[in-house]
């Protein structure tokens, strides 16, 4: 059977599990917990520790064969002979990190003053990857809250650090807007949220041919956002002062 076929065995021993990669390990608990494991998704839970160092070696490996396959001489190019270990690194750690990290612990207090005017936090810097070409993603994005006398509050670098978690991922902007919307809409529990993403996609500079169309405006407007047209005017103008337009 070709490798896309072989069923996964209902059951292995922790020891035949032992003997696997760690990827294949933590695709196993994936699996087994019915749980979806898509490029823009977290799997912090699924990982043991110390299983992302070898996850680090494994991509190592694999991207010396990529190097190979594109004919590069690693051997005497001084360049690129520690090229594979960097570019593991960078994925697991640094760039997709958020994939592999358990969600950043934020505090939340209660509305004890009573809050309810509309707040805006940003421009937050982002920095992701896109899931078609893993290329550069790079932009900024705006979050609007309405609290009520219910709502929990948090940090204003909370919400930088949420966001940098759901970002260090390969993103799409679209689901990335909302993954964010609903990752704070269940920890504010505002009366209103909307967020507004801009970003440059770099897979359209280095590689595309359609330039002009490299930046790209993405939005999630919920609760008195969609229904008040007066609070998405108030926002959006706010914004775009901030943004200098
Ligand atoms: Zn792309």
């Amino acid at each position: 059977m070709p490798p896309a076929q072989q069923a996964t065995p209902i059951f292995r021993t922790e020891e035949e599990l032992a003997r696997l990669p760690a990827s294949e390990r933590i695709r196993y608990r994936l699996v087994g917990a019915e749980c979806r494991f898509h490029a823009n998704d977290n799997i912090a839970d699924h990982v043991r520790p110390g299983e992302l160092d070898e996850l680090k070696a494994e991509v190592e490996a694999r991207m010396q064969e990529v190097l190979r396959a594109l004919v590069i001489d690693t051997d005497s190019d001084h360049n690129t002979q520690e090229t594979a270990r960097r570019v593991a690194k960078m994925f697991v750690d640094e760039v997709f990190v958020g994939r592999y990290s358990a969600m950043p612990s934020v505090t939340e207090f209660p509305n004890a003053a009573r809050l309810n005017e509309l707040m805006i936090v940003g421009p937050i810097k982002v920095r992701s990857a896109c899931s078609h070409h893993l290329c550069p993603i790079l932009g900024k994005v705006w979050i609007g809250v309405l609290p009520n006398e219910f709502s929990n509050l948090i940090g204003l670098s909370k919400y930088a650090r949420i966001c940098d978690w759901i970002m260090s991922r390969p993103q799409i902007q679209e689901e990335a807007v909302t993954m964010l919307a609903n990752e704070l809409q269940e920890r504010v529990k505002p009366d209103g949220l909307a967020i507004v993403m801009e970003a440059d996609h770099f897979c359209m500079h280095w590689r595309g041919v359609k330039d002009d169309e490299s930046m790209m405006t993405n939005s999630v407007m919920r609760g008195a956002f969609l229904k008040d047209a007066n609070l998405r005017r108030e926002f959006l103008s706010l914004l775009s002062k901030r943004n200098g337009g």
